[in-house]
């Protein structure tokens, strides 16, 4: 028995140094999980290994994402896993952790992996990241036994960590995806940028596609003006000697001829046969193993002149969105440098243009926050377009409030920053979100689609064509770019519209990636009871405070309360009404404190307040304020009204304080005087 206990602690131990060195956050998706599973196989009885199974949401199958099983390839798909998902849907659909302690006696029927491998007994528990459950993480053991109190502990703690690397590895993952693409379309416009012969322009573009989307086979084609025969055939990619030139009649049948016809990109995944193509061009691609597929078309001038289609092979991944995004975005640089070799007379407009393109592409690239992102990219579009100012208006996660304004080119200042989602939704750019489509309007006309009151505002800023293009990223809506020309200035061509809404293609996919990253900080930074910065946030912005007190010679004082025999709300009402109690306290006294200040959960149920320009006496009085509006009235909380106390002390930076680590334990000090001395009451240092 002693040994046993010795032993539990050499493994407890090692388990929770294991905990502490796991690296997984800035690693590769498939990093991470096999960071993961060896954990699994090494720390836990687990002698036949791990496995990682994901639920693949878009494929709709369930997926090995990572193993420890010798010959066991991450992003295979297990017969007889495949879509029943045996304990791994069980496990996804409960929420709950699942032990098989007896394979004879398992509730589901074995698959492929139980089989081959001769596991004995198993434990999966859901990996689960932001609400969402992305997958189960599997112990595996050759021989029947059982799972212990500490071992699923240990297994759910790891399922724990990796749901969220997961989810900032994959945003890794797709900001590194984005940038290379990003890298491959500057190189592709700066390639074009100068040639002349089509032959040329035409091979880098196919070369570019093949390279920005990981193609098999690319094929464009441009067409005559009455779109009546196909006029240039070219093919490329590691694939295209399968394929063979179809005829015209072929091609329209199959989903380039429903692209020439709707003008809009098509999209289509391996395994779903496409009812916008023929059978007989489905029979086709299968035996020249074609899988996903995406054609977008070449525009120019409101008109179809041609396609861009890029084609997988049938193992490969489905194209994605944003891979379509890409193609399109390729298919406008295509379409310019195609009517560029084609008119040598209008050569150096469409240069400029595809210039303005490749800059967009390096702003992406640049590291630093949304903000400057955002105004680099305005500033940039309100170059490229003819126009006096651009701005992009950014709605929140619902698409219901605005989230943001953001403002480009000369006429940037005339841009109303806090123009309310009601105005937005009853202009131009509201009509654009709507309708899921670019639009124009011209100079001098009222236009009937924007409220009077939006028409008037505009007309009071001098402004004249309106150009409005919606941003969306996976279907979601962002927002809208809209650019606006100076009254007397012309209209907007279909050109600068078709340009538009090339550049808003790449701006979504910025704005959508920015938009997560700070809400992963703002996750970071908060905490997730009161939804008040964290300690580490409070320290942070505390230390920002000091040292502006230091460098302008201003006061600075500080807070700390702690609930006052706190323990005694757990021990009567449970620990989830003690919750509640922590969120209505931190209710009572965000209203009591300034803007500028700063309140923050230190620990525990013990808050701390930055109060930056304030002495003493300021001090003094916000404290007893504080103390006032929790003690004054009970709280309301699910188990009836509650009256609970504070006791709060307070300190004022002076010489002896060195940081705010120095001054928060000056008030923690006085803090913990107003508690020996009666409770419920204020103190200072
Ligand atoms: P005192 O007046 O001396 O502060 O008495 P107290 O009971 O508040 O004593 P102490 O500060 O030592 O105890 C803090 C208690 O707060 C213990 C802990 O269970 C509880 N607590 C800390 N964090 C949380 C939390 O997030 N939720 C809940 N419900 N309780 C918490
Ligand atoms: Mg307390
Ligand atoms: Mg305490």
């Amino acid at each position: 028995m002693a040994i046993e206990r010795v032993q539990d602690t050499a493994l407890n131990l090692e388990r929770l140094t294991a905990l502490a060195e796991l690296e997984l956050t800035g690693a590769s998706l498939k990093a991470v999980l096999n960071q993961v599973v060896d954990t699994v196989a090494r720390l836990l009885p687990a002698g036949k290994g791990s496995t990682v199974v994901m639920w693949d949401a878009v494929d709709e199958v369930y997926q090995l994402a990572a193993s420890t099983l010798p010959g066991q390839e991450s992003g295979t798909v297990t017969e007889g896993l495949r879509t029943e998902g045996g304990a791994t849907r069980w496990i996804i659909e409960q929420r709950r952790a699942y032990v098989c302690t007896n394979i004879e006696m398992d509730r589901f029927d074995p698959n492929q992996i139980t089989k081959d491998f001769g596991i004995g007994s198993y434990a999966g528990v859901p990996i689960i990241a932001d609400g969402r459950v992305l997958g189960v993480l599997y112990a595996l053991e050759d021989v029947p036994r059982e799972f212990d109190k500490a071992d699923l502990a240990f297994l759910t703690t790891l399922a724990r960590r990796a749901g969220t690397a997961i989810v900032d590895a994959r945003l890794h993952d797709s900001n590194r995806a984005a940038l290379r693409r990003t890298e491959t379309m500057a190189f592709v416009s700066q390639a074009l940028v100068g040639l002349s012969d089509l032959d040329e322009v035409l091979r880098t573009i196919i070369d570019g596609v093949v390279g920005a989307l990981d193609a098999d086979r690319v094929v464009l084609i441009t067409l005559d003006t009455q779109h009546e025969r196909v006029d240039r055939y070219r093919i490329g990619g590691p694939g295209s000697h399968l394929i063979a030139h179809d005829s015209y009649e072929d091609l329209m049948s199959g989903l380039t001829g429903w692209v020439v016809r709707n003008q809009q990109t098509a999209l289509s995944p391996r395994s779903v046969p496409d009812q916008r193509e023929s059978t007989a061009l489905q029979q086709r691609r299968r035996d020249t193993h074609g899988g996903s597929v995406v054609v977008a078309p070449l525009r120019l001038k409101g008109d179809v002149i041609g396609t861009l289609t890029a084609v997988r092979p049938f193992q490969g991944a489905d194209f994605s969105p944003d891979d379509a995004a890409t193609l399109e975005g390729l298919s406008t640089l295509a379409a310019v440098a195609i009517d560029n070799a084609r008119l040598s007379g209008e050569t150096r407009s469409a240069l400029t243009e595809v210039r303005g393109m490749y800059k967009i592409m390096e702003a992406l690239n640049t590291e630093g926050g949304m903000g400057e992102l955002l105004d680099r990219l305005a500033a940039l579009v309100a170059e490229v377009l003819p126009c006096d100012r651009v701005s992009f208006l950014l709605l929140d996660v619902e698409g219901r409030d605005v989230y943001r304004i953001v403002a480009g080119g000369p006429g940037a200042d005339q841009v109303s920053r806090d123009m309310t989602f009601d105005e937005i939704w009853s202009g131009l750019g509201g009509w654009a979100i709507r309708n899921r489509r670019p639009t124009r309007s011209p100079d001098g006309e009222p236009e009937p689609r924007e409220s009077p009151e939006v028409r008037e505002r505009r007309r009071a800023t001098g402004a004249g064509a309106v150009l409005a293009v919606p941003l969306f990223h996976q279907g979601e809506s962002l927002g809208v770019l809209t650019a606006i020309k100076q009254r007397g200035d012309g209209d907007f061509s279909q050109r600068d519209l078709e340009l538009a809404a090339a550049m808003a293609g790449q701006i979504s996919v910025a704005v959508a990636n920015a938009k997560l990253l700070e809400e992963l900080h703002r996750l970071a930074v908060t905490d997730d009871l009161t939804q008040v910065p964290n300690r580490r946030q409070l320290f942070e912005l505390g230390e920002r405070s000091y040292a502006a007190s230091i460098r302008y010679g201003r006061p600075l004082s500080a807070i700390m309360f702690d609930l006052d025999e706190f323990k005694r709300v757990n021990d009567t009402y449970g620990h989830a009404v003690g919750d509640e109690v922590l969120v209505a306290v931190v209710e009572r006294c965000l209203p009591v404190i300034r803007e500028v200040d700063v309140l923050g959960r230190y620990g525990g149920e013990e808050f701390a307040v930055i109060l930056p320009e304030t002495g003493p006496e300021g001090a003094l009085e916000i404290a007893e304020r504080l103390r006032a509006a929790v003690a004054d009235r009970p709280l309301e909380t699910a188990a009836g009204m509650i009256r609970v106390t504070v006791s709060v002390g307070v300190a004022t930076a002076n010489e002896e304080v060195k940081n705010v680590h120095g001054l928060l334990d000056s008030a923690d000090a006085a803090m913990f005087l107003a508690k020996h001395l009666g409770r419920n009451r204020v103190e200072k240092s």
